[in-house]
């Protein structure tokens, strides 16, 4: 049964689904700056940048780190497509830390491969963002 103020979430990355439930509130980080989305929300599709995703269930606030990907809203709710996306629960903060590590002596090295290692970084933030962890 349909609740006011509630719609359909469902986020998957090709590997398939990792949740699927009713929400009242979702935000994510799109290319342009942030998204919110209440229920009734004007359908659109966006480009989704490495970021945080929340989803507000009834059980609470579910967070999770997306590496990237499209969202879409419609008359049944809102999909996510990732390329990766972990749980908070379930990121690896060391794996995450080293990634970023990784990433920053990468783009203090002249060169090639910085645009490559820029995204590396914005990955390992978002997953130590959505870890609770952003000062490793
Ligand atoms: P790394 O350099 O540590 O592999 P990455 O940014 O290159 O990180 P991705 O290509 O975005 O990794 O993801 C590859 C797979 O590993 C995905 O399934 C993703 O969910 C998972 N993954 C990546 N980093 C973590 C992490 N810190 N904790 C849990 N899962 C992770």
């Amino acid at each position: 049964m349909k609740r006011p103020g509630w719609f359909p979430v469902a986020v998957r990355t090709a590997e398939g689904p990792v949740f699927h439930g009713q929400a009242r509130f979702v935000s994510a980080r799109a290319i342009d700056g942030e998204l919110g989305i209440l229920a009734g929300h004007t359908p659109l599709v966006s480009a989704l940048g490495a970021g945080v995703l929340r989803v507000v269930t009834s059980e609470g606030e579910l967070t999770l780190a997306v590496a990237g990907g499209i969202l879409q809203v419609d008359q049944d709710g809102v999909n996510v497509l990732a390329s990766a996306a972990e749980r908070a629960e379930d990121i690896d903060v060391e794996r995450a830390s080293a990634a970023r590590k990784r990433a920053l002596s990468h783009l203090e090295e002249p060169g090639q491969g910085h645009v490559r290692a820029q995204a590396a970084l914005e990955r390992a933030l978002a997953r130590l963002q959505a870890a609770g962890r952003t000062r490793h």
